[in-house]
This record gives C-alpha cells, sequence and structure tokens, in this order.
C-alpha cells in the first residue's frame, strides 16, 4: 500500500498532475484512510458515490430513504452536516431549490457537485395526450431532472464525482479510478442490454399508465412514448380524457404491458389493464428508495437490470 502510494507521488511529480490536491502532508502522518466525508442528497448520487469512495470516507444520503425529495425541507443539523463535508453530491433543479437556499447560508469549504450539470439537460416535454399539471406555476423552461435515468448519463455523473473525490484526496486517486473504471464497466454492460432489447422489440413505444420521469431514458434508446403527466409530479388524478387516451393508444399498437412509477397507487395502470387486458410493469426511476429497499440492499443497477425486464416485456 504505502509502495503504491509512493509511486503515486512519484508519478504526480513526474507528471506535473500536482494541482490534483495531492495532499502536501501524504505520507508519514497519514496511515489510516484520509476520511472524506461526502453528503449527498438523493439515492443516484449516494449510490454513485459510495461505490467510487470505497473504504476511503463516509457517504451519507441527506433526504432520508422513502422521503418525498421534491419537498424535502432541510433541519439545521442537516446544515451542520453540510458544512462539515469535504464534498456536497446533490441533482440541482426544481426539486432541490431548497438546497440553494440551504447554501446560501452555509459556512465551510466544501465542494459542491450537482448531478444536472454532468449531462445535457432536457426539458420536460408537453407529449401528446399529456395533462399539465404546471399551469399554475409556468415561468420558463420545466427541466426533467432524473439525469441517471440514461445509463449513460449514470457513468459521465460518476466520471464528474471520481474527479471530485480525485482533487480533494490524491493519495485516494487510483483507487477511486479502479472503482469508477469498474463500476462503469458495469453501466455499459447495462445500456448494451437496454439497446439489444429495443432492437429485438416489436414495438418502439413506451406507454406510462402514471407520471414520467424517465425523458432520458427514451431519448437514449430512441423510443417513442405516451404518459398521462410529465415529470415527477405528485400524484394527481387523471382525467378520464387522459385514460382513454392511453387505452386507445394500448389498442392501436397493441401494447403487451403499460408501466408504472415505483410508489404509485398503480391505478390508473389498473384501470387500462381491465379495459385492455394488457398487463403492467413496474419501471423505478431509481429517484429514491425505501429505508427497506436500502437495508436490504437496492442499487442503482439492481432496479435498472428489473427495468430491462419490464422493458422487454412492454415492447413485445
Ligand atoms: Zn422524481
Amino acid at each position: 500500500m504505502k509502495r503504491l502510494s509512493a509511486l503515486f507521488l512519484a508519478l504526480l511529480l513526474l507528471t506535473g498532475l500536482c494541482g490534483c490536491g495531492a495532499a502536501e502532508d501524504a505520507g508519514e502522518e497519514k496511515t489510516e484512510h484520509s476520511g472524506l466525508r461526502v453528503v449527498t442528497t438523493i439515492f443516484p448520487a449516494y449510490d454513485f458515490t459510495r461505490v467510487i469512495c470505497g473504504e476511503r470516507g463516509e457517504v451519507t444520503l441527506l433526504v432520508p430513504p422513502g422521503a418525498e425529495t421534491h419537498s424535502f425541507e432541510p433541519t439545521p443539523q442537516d446544515l451542520r452536516r453540510i458544512e462539515s463535508c469535504d464534498l456536497l453530491v446533490g441533482n440541482g433543479g426544481e426539486s432541490e431549490a431548497w438546497l440553494d437556499t440551504l447554501l446560501d447560508g452555509a459556512e465551510g469549504g466544501f465542494r459542491t457537485l450537482r448531478m444536472l450539470s454532468c449531462v445535457d439537460a432536457l426539458e420536460e416535454e408537453e407529449k401528446e395526450g399529456m395533462q399539465d399539471l404546471h399551469e399554475a406555476e409556468g415561468d420558463g423552461p420545466e427541466y426533467d431532472e432524473h439525469v441517471w435515468t440514461s445509463p449513460r448519463n449514470a457513468a459521465a455523473i460518476c466520471r464528474a464525482i471520481c474527479a471530485e473525490l480525485c482533487a480533494l484526496d490524491g493519495e485516494g486517486a487510483e483507487s477511486y479510478r479502479a472503482n469508477c473504471e469498474r463500476y462503469c464497466a458495469e453501466l455499459e454492460k447495462l445500456d448494451a442490454a437496454f439497446r439489444e432489447t429495443v432492437e429485438k422489440g416489436r414495438l418502439r413505444t413506451l406507454v406510462f399508465a402514471d407520471r414520467f420521469p424517465v425523458r432520458y431514458f427514451v431519448e437514449e434508446y430512441g423510443l417513442d412514448y405516451y404518459a398521462a403527466f410529465p415529470g415527477c409530479a405528485d400524484d394527481a388524478e387523471p382525467s378520464a380524457r387522459t385514460v382513454a387516451f392511453l387505452i386507445d393508444r394500448v389498442r392501436e399498437q397493441r401494447i403487451p404491458a403499460v408501466l408504472y412509477i415505483e410508489y404509485s397507487d398503480q391505478k390508473m395502470a389498473d384501470v387500462v389493464c381491465e379495459d385492455t387486458r394488457c398487463g403492467k410493469c413496474l419501471f423505478h426511476s431509481c429517484h429514491t428508495v425505501s429505508a427497506a429497499d436500502l437495508a436490504e440492499g437496492a442499487t442503482y443497477l439492481k432496479l435498472m437490470w428489473s427495468n430491462v425486464e419490464s422493458v422487454r416485456e412492454a415492447l413485445g
């Protein structure tokens, strides 16, 4: 271990990469891990960061598992946790407006990374047949914030997280990079599985009898979609017209299964299923997992692999 870090330090000096924050006091006194403290706001940020960080730091999740992230209210303890951390990994965007307010008053020299700024942000779309729930607010574009639903975006986010960790803890860079590349290889397998599933599918259209927080996903794989509501809006009662529209699409394209989102009451999906005799499958957006799921070892990769199966069924 010591030999490795000495070698790494030598490499840094040779290549003049000292800007990577290789601690001036690297070596002697730092026998234990650097103990980086990373605070993450939502599950995908938490899951990616804990994989890349490995044993070298402590990664915590700010928004409690199962809690509604869009209406989260940070406590004074949350502010203290953030102020004493080295790195804050958030998502950015409308649902994390609370974070900007909190950061305005925050002290401490921590760095901040927002997942939304790691990728090309896409606006939510007003798709034919969708019920608009944003009428009341309606100023400026609404971005879809669920950027991680594309595995390629997830890889870009992971590399950005890795770069932050390397900048904070140069001694650990080799380990962070190895963890990151291993994980990105898994993301590539996942991406290939989605591509193959879409290629082999009879259909090119997904029907979400639910909200639609996966614009990045359908864009990535060139899929068309119909859905009841844009984004991750709170549960709203769909109008009879919205449900009828989805039922017509299912009939017209002989859709074998509609999709619903995690924590949905599935009422709308049930109505469509009853009427058309199609099936229903869960598409987990990975935005939030429950405390129980987390305790049972839920990961982005596991949830997304079950999405591969759902998409396979939905595309016929
Ligand atoms: Zn969401």
